[in-house]
């Protein structure tokens, strides 16, 4: 990607080396593997699933292999007044923390007009980097459970290492990889603000489970398309992409998806457990966005097939 002389966002909060109350680090901590729900087990694990039906939280969460280490307590944790550091914290010194805000700033530049041309205003997320355990207002979680979406603080949260970490384990190596999984994430702060998640909440409070994990499906899915669309208008706009940066984004979806991580973790793959969608699926919605550009191109819920 070329980012380098690009605009960084002011939305972060630069929380790393810092921990929720300190101390967390390593002192929970689960399996490293995926597919939670086996191989974190558990109330953990529980809870998490819990919290994602009930917040919307991005269950990449539960295949990380993550846990939450504290229930939920939403009202404990007000609207826009969460713990820790406000946005707007000095840029960071180091490439990581750099390449985070430039690539924020890249969703910004892309969503504000989005929006403007739909006649509303985008009110853009905060990106929360961290390091071990972070507090958010959908409860405590370890960097083990990846990055995620909070609808509550309308905050992504991403951590640097699990980053590094996930490129070494998954092979989604390079720097639009990591792009991408922002982008995602930013996507469903997208998905919240046009109120996909609210609806979609809505749904699945009177559905099974599966037709939940289907729906779920969909949302993800959807906030693929949303990253490839992204990538599609911040390059029209500023030639971000180089040679083999789309490979990368599609290489990075591919390998997220729900029956190549559930074959990993535990040789054989239970669609109707997905949450997330297969590997075809993930590519085929990202490169959805990519090559139309076009919001209307996101409508994964109208498909029968995905
Ligand atoms: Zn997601």
């Amino acid at each position: 990607m070329r980012l380098e002389g690009g605009r960084e966002s002011n939305n972060v909060e630069d929380r790393r080396g810092r921990g929720p109350g300190g101390g967390f680090r390593g002192g929970m901590g689960g399996g490293r593997g995926r597919g939670g729900m086996v191989v974190g087990g558990g109330l953990g694990t529980i809870v998490l699933v819990v919290l994602a039906l009930l917040f919307g939280v991005d269950p990449g969460m539960i295949t990380g292999g993550g846990q939450v280490v504290q229930a939920p307590a939403p009202s404990a944790a007000p609207r826009g007044a969460p713990p820790g550091a406000q946005p707007g914290t000095p840029p960071s010194e180091d490439a990581a923390g750099r390449f985070a805000r430039r690539v924020l700033a890249e969703t910004e530049d892309v969503w504000n007009p989005i929006f403007q041309s739909l006649g509303r205003r985008y009110q853009e997320p905060v990106l929360v980097l961290y390091s071990g355990a972070v507090q958010s207002a959908c409860g405590v979680a370890q960097a083990q459970v990846g990055p995620f979406y909070c609808p509550g603080d309308s905050k992504v949260y991403i951590d640097l290492d699990f980053m590094a970490d996930l490129q070494r384990q998954v092979g989604a190596t390079g720097d639009f990889a990591a792009a991408y999984i922002i982008a995602h994430e930013v996507g469903h702060h997208v998905q919240n603000q046009l109120g996909v998640l609210q609806r979609v909440e809505a749904l699945k409070r009177q559905a099974s489970q599966a037709e939940s994990n289907s729906l779920q499906v969909r949302v993800e899915l959807q906030a693929d398309c949303l990253a490839g669309l992204w990538a599609r208008r911040a390059h029209e706009a500023r030639q971000i992409l180089e040679r083999g940066d789309i490979e990368e984004g599609l290489n990075a979806a591919a390998a997220v998806g729900d029956d190549r991580l559930q074959r990993q973790a535990r040789g054989y793959v239970v669609p109707e457990s997905f949450t997330h969608g297969s590997s075809a699926q993930r590519a085929r919605w990202f490169r959805a966005g990519l090559e139309s550009g076009r919001l209307e191109a996101c409508d994964t819920f109208a498909p029968e097939r995905l």
